[in-house]
């Protein structure tokens, strides 16, 4: 599933392609990709004619800014485009004459024969149009419920603390919940509490200072690091030209089982917390 680094690397390569990209016909070939609003036609007619202004991320949404000229020729807000990847959602960039391939969801194309394409094959990936006036937070409630990101100032120790001190959960439980932190899911948990020295299975609650403050650092450290290797090469992700980054080339433990730890040669484990394989290092890891 895309993380923060991924879903990164996707904003800033539809920010390169799509400079003014103006929505000119959407084909929707699987109307349950559309999360909002119930009516198709109404998604169909107000996106119609829209620019979009500049894209943005908040945990793993992608979000993009909406213009449109108005009938006395102001450019105007026209709200958001808003899209969750989900397992296996991806976009790509075309020319309109390739035909859609067999798990095509929806075609943004521009009057200039360019194609902005949503291809997903377990079909989870959602895309909302949230009309000016709408709050996408109150629409969307997984958006409205986000943790803060971890490169703002709201993601530092006091907060940290007051967090994990409170929960009784496994850190590695604590990490993926969004609410609490957000964009950090399997692969970055796993590294994080590598780089960190921590064990997974630690309830949050008993991880000290010091430990806490390593452990933001790491998270800070290793999202860094993916971002600027465009992502991972695992799963389906793909960035907008069909390519997928390699940071799975600097990964300590994650969908290393059974291989040597890079630090201690001793060899690392996997066992299932909350349903997702979690990778780590027993002698490294306490
Ligand atoms: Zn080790």
């Amino acid at each position: 599933m895309p993380e923060l680094p991924e879903v990164e690397t996707v904003r800033k390569g539809l920010e390169k392609k799509l400079k003014n990209f103006i929505i000119s016909e959407i084909e929707i070939i699987r109307p349950s990709t559309i999360a909002f609003p119930d009516n198709k036609d109404e998604f169909l007619k107000g996106l119609n004619n829209s620019l979009i202004d500049k894209w943005s991320r908040r945990g793993k949404y992608l979000i993009a800014n909406l213009k449109k000229y108005s009938d006395n020729n102001t450019l105007d807000s026209n709200g958001y485009l808003i899209i969750h990847l989900r397992m296996t959602g991806h976009f790509n960039w075309l020319k309109r004459t390739n035909s859609p391939c067999k798990h095509t969801r929806v075609r943004f194309f521009d009057s200039k024969e360019n194609e902005l394409r949503f291809i997903d094959v377990r079909s989870f990936g959602q895309i909302w149009w949230i009309k000016e006036g709408l709050d996408p937070k109150k629409i969307i409630k997984g958006l409205g419920s986000l943790g803060p990101e971890p490169f703002s100032k709201d993601f530092n120790y006091v907060y940290l603390k007051k967090e994990f001190s409170k929960r009784t959960k496994s850190i590695k439980a604590v990490l993926l919940d969004q609410r609490i932190i957000a964009g950090i899911g399997n692969i970055y948990a796993d590294e994080s509490l590598f780089e960190a020295g921590i064990s997974p299975f630690r309830e949050a609650k008993t991880i000290k200072k010091r430990e806490l403050i390593k452990l933001r650092i790491s998270i800070m450290d290793v999202l860094e690091k993916s971002i600027g290797s465009g992502g991972t090469t695992f799963s389906d992700f793909r960035n907008i030209e069909g390519l997928n980054g390699n940071y799975s080339m600097q990964a300590n433990v994650y969908k290393r089982t059974g291989e040597k730890c890079k630090r201690c040669s001793n060899l690392i484990q996997r066992k299932k917390i909350t349903g997702r394989s979690t990778h780590w290092c027993s002698n490294c890891q306490k």
